[in-house]
């Protein structure tokens, strides 16, 4: 039996069938839009006759190189008849002729990104046949120079600005403002010029055969799935590049028949804020494409309610159904024709992190999906959205004092973003990409064509368009900052420049826009990261944090971060590096001082030295973590990382010979003797500190074992810290760590010194606190030795950077650097395993160690604090391999959260986020 390669609207059922059911599967087959379509169809909503050719016909023609595949042609030209019979109309026919739109639709949503060709069927017959039907002239012209024209620029690849220039200087000698004032005469001779245009780059004539309008259109919309910006959409947004589209032929309904006739698109809940009230834009007499396009302005749907009344309460049930029955915001597209309401789309709705957060949230809360379903519905991206930079507060003003506010436009993107101006797509993308500069895109309205420059871009800014406009769209759906519809700019692409009350800017300007607050600055004004988070956030991650099994800690190392992490859900401190402590300037000499000596007494006078330091620094940090967990590693870089840089120093040493040489009074040859004593003091202990490998060498525990003196004041400043804020009724949970462990004996020698200062502090102190011991995990013998490990360890915590390190033995200070992207470029490695955990290397040891640990000590406490504890894919790994907890750096903490409730919601759930979003509708 011949495949099936063409579904009628109305024989949804026949695809679920051919599917096995699954709706996934039917969109997979039919595209979003066809799928769509025919589910509205299916449930009684107002859909113009249609019928939908599969994606594998797309895929079998593209596979083929370009040939129809066998038995298609046929199936169009049987479910046209049918569309035929179903409107009415006859395809060709002069006397009452069939139109129909041809557009793409694959199974995700790809706003723009392939083509579209409305009013097929026009000829000079059927056009005359139509305006006798009709008796609009200008209606006919109106739709034939449009064909024309789409026809022109998608199926023959002729410049758009041909037909622009055209219709420009038609607008001028008609000294109409816009299209709509275009007289059918005026329109009439523009079909005929649009002609010209098309023989002229063509060589042919414009095809007057419907049937070859049609099937030219067809595979220039199978075509377009291979088109750059299609595949450039689609890297971008992880889209397979195998799916191919559907193409859609629906009869053609007209919004362009006079004053009782609109278009119009609309989304159920504001897409940038998420609130739950419908937001729309439409245009009398009008077609499709110039609401999306921005050319005309458009009314908000609000002012339907006065129009038309009962077709904004028909318009509005609708979509309030649509809504209801896909579970989730609708992006719709609507089209009244004398008077009747025809819905020519719908599909989930593009939206910001912020209504995607605040929509599941409400739609949880209305019981339309459950509590899981929103936490599954959004994903790591979007939470980290919400600590994307803001203009600082302060900044803002002080620009706003100034005077460099230029201009409010739409805010349809939120986030701040601060670059210089490039007023087109491939120099936005060359900046940022080869020179590696911000920038901000700014053009008159984008295209799809943009999209590579918008991708590249900090942010965008358009003088034209809506809400809804492609810039909107796109620029939401990436995170990109965005103000749209500024219109008193005055963009000047030629002259490079563009003005907005008299105030020109240039290319290459600096610029600041609010896609927050929609508004546009001259000059660069400082941004931050927001510190409140959003309520609806709050109550999504609550919500997570009710499915998750994973701990989220963080890792800090002072007690603001401390406070933020904690703020952002932190459950206690995962890693505290103690040597980051010693960096300050008041402590570096005696550091330097215990580094240089070789006399014990000048060792421990170093040491008393430091106590205090530490010690604040812990008390602080236990204060901010009342009640939570805090662990401490113990010193871990090798100590030659403290001192000064060996050809500085060779230098400096130089430099002073040299002024001695050239000293004039004995006080300076004096001062320079003394100066020349101790660099060469200094040289001499970093050279002999010197290693070849130092991340192998005398660091982490190895450090402690060397000068257990350290390791003692650490110990001291951590208890009496412990002990100083116990007594003041903060609830303290010591956790002592070491770092680089290979060989139980350096856990069992160090855990010896541990615990007598431990005890001797708390004596002196006279207050027991609980504390616990633990070691880190960063090479690969100490997982193999777990069981060993665990007998005198209650705690493990991945330390993956050196883990990672270790195991590929790759250096983590310069693979990243070198081999290592070129490995990734290539393949020869997927992923860069010091951001994403290796599952089948580094996963393995790890999975190995948890068990043997655990097989020892039931309760052990197995964490991870490497760099991976905040990346989505290492920490559903975690999950997997039974961690107690991950911890990462505070601005990760949120996304932890949301990533270890996805992964424990997947172990429940069959479906993934994905199969959620695409939900079977109910
Ligand atoms: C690690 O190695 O993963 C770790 C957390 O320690 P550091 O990065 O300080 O070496
Ligand atoms: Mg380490």
């Amino acid at each position: 039996m011949q495949k099936q390669w063409v579904y009628l609207l109305d024989e949804v059922e026949q695809a679920e069938k051919a599917v096995g059911g699954r709706w996934d599967d039917v969109r997979a087959l039919l595209g979003g839009k066809g799928a769509n379509l025919a589910e509205m169809v299916r449930i009684g909503i107002p859909v113009p006759p249609g019928f939908t050719i599969t994606t594998q016909a797309c895929n079998t023609y593209l596979s083929s190189g370009g040939n129809f595949p066998e038995g298609l042609w046929d199936q169009v030209l049987q479910a046209v008849t049918e569309l035929e019979r179903q409107s009415g109309h006859t395809f060709g026919d002069p006397k009452n002729p069939l139109l129909v739109s041809c557009r793409s639709g694959a199974k995700f949503s790809m706003p723009g990104m392939m083509d579209t060709v409305l009013n097929i069927g026009l000829n000079d017959e059927t056009a005359q046949g139509l305006i006798e039907m009709t008796g609009n002239a200008r209606f006919v012209y109106d739709s034939f120079r449009r064909l024309v024209q789409m026809f022109g620029s998608v199926v023959m690849g002729i410049p758009d600005d041909a037909f622009e220039e055209r219709i420009s200087a038609c607008r001028l000698d008609a000294g109409a403002a816009t299209d709509a004032e275009l007289s059918a005469e005026n329109l009439q001779q523009l079909t005929d010029a649009f002609k010209g245009i098309f023989r002229h780059y063509t060589h042919t004539d414009f095809p007057s055969h419907p049937h070859a309008q049609l099937k030219m259109a067809i595979e220039a919309v199978f075509k377009s799935w291979n088109g750059k910006r299609a595949v450039d959409y689609r890297n971008a947004a992880g889209i397979a590049h195998d799916l191919g589209t559907a193409v859609n032929i629906v009869t053609m309904v007209f919004g362009n028949l006079g004053n009782d006739s609109l278009t119009g698109v609309a989304l159920t809940r504001n897409g940038t804020t998420g609130e739950n009230r419908m937001e729309g834009d439409y245009l009398i007499n009008a077609q499709g494409e110039d609401v999306v396009a921005g050319i005309r302005r458009t009314l908000d749907l609000v002012q339907l309610k006065t129009d038309m009344p009962d077709i904004h309460a028909q318009f509005e049930q609708i979509a309030r159904r649509l809504e209801a029955h896909y579970r989730d915001m609708q992006d719709v597209e609507f089209t009244v024709e004398k008077g009747k309401l025809w819905m020519l789309q719908t599909r989930s709705g593009k939206r910001t992190a912020q209504a995607a957060v605040r929509i599941a949230v409400d739609m949880a809360e209305e019981n339309l999906i459950t509590r899981q379903e929103a936490v599954l519905r959004i994903t790591p991206e979007q939470v980290d959205f919400f600590l994307h930079p803001q203009f600082d507060r302060e900044a803002r003003a002080a620009a706003k004092a100034k005077g460099t506010m230029l201009a409010i436009g739409l805010n349809v993107s939120p986030g701040a973003a601060v670059g210089i101006v490039a007023f087109d797509a491939d120099l936005a993308e060359a900046w940022a990409k080869n020179e590696h500069k911000a920038v901000i895109m700014v053009r008159p309205e984008t295209r799809p064509d943009d999209v590579h420059g918008m991708l590249a871009a900090q942010g965008i800014l358009t003088s034209r368009g809506g809400r809804t406009s492609h810039a909107a769209l796109v620029a939401r759906q990436f995170g990109k900052p965005a103000v749209v519809g500024v219109a008193e700019l005055n963009i000047d692409i030629k002259q490079r420049q563009m003005s907005i009350n008299h105030e020109i800017i240039k290319e290459g300007d600096w610029i600041s826009i609010d896609g927050t607050a929609g508004e546009v600055f001259s000059g660069r004004i400082a941004t931050m990261i927001p510190d409140i988070m959003d309520a609806w956030l709050m109550k999504l991650l609550s919500w997570a944090d009710g499915f998750r099994r994973l701990g989220v800690r963080t890792n800090a190392d002072n007690p603001e971060d401390a406070r933020r992490a904690r703020l952002y859900g932190a459950e206690g401190i995962g890693l505290c590096r103690t040597e980051h402590m010693f960096f300050e300037a008041r402590r570096l000499p005696h550091l330097h001082k215990m580094i240089m000596t070789d006399l014990p007494i000048e060792r421990r006078e170093a040491l008393d030295a430091l106590l205090p330091f530490q010690r604040e620094d812990f008390i602080g940090l236990f204060r901010a973590m009342d009640g939570l967990p805090v662990i401490t590693r113990l010193i871990d870089p090798p100590l030659h990382e403290f001192l000064p840089d060996h050809k500085e120093l060779s230098h400096d040493l130089t430099d002073l010979k040299i002024r001695l040489k050239h000293a004039d009074t004995l006080e300076k040859v004096d001062t320079l003797l003394q100066q020349i004593n101790e660099k060469a003091h200094i040289l001499k202990r970093v050279e002999r500190l010197h290693e070849s490998n130092p991340m192998l060498g005398l660091r982490g525990v190895r450090l402690g074992i060397q000068l257990p003196e350290l390791t003692t004041m650490q110990v001291r400043a951590i208890f009496e810290a412990a002990c100083t804020v116990a007594k003041e009724g903060v609830e303290v949970h010591p956790e002592v760590m070491l770092p680089l462990i290979s060989h139980v004996n350096e856990l069992i020698s160090q855990r010896e010194i541990l615990e007598v200062e431990a005890k001797k502090v708390m004596h002196e102190q006279g207050i027991e606190i609980d504390y616990k011991f633990g070691t880190m995990i960063e090479v690969p013998r100490a997982t193999l030795v777990a069981h060993q490990l665990a007998q005198h360890a209650e705690f493990f915590s991945f330390g993956t950077n050196d883990l990672t390190q270790t195991t590929f033995g790759m250096s983590r200070d310069d693979a990243e650097a070198g081999f290592l992207i070129r490995y990734i470029g290539t393949g020869i490695m997927p992923e860069n395993p010091f951001a994403t955990l290796d599952r089948d290397g580094v996963g393995e040891l790890m999975a190995l160690c948890v068990q043997k640990g655990r097989a020892i000590r039931s309760d052990l406490e197995c964490g991870i604090c490497g760099e991976h504890g905040g990346d989505p894919k290492s920490i559903a790994l975690c999950h997997e391999i039974g961690l107690t907890y991950v911890s990462c750096s505070p601005l990760r903490v949120p996304v932890a959260r949301l990533c270890a409730a996805h992964a424990a919601l997947q172990d429940h759930c069959s479906c993934a986020v994905e199969g959620i979003q695409s939900a079977m509708p109910v």
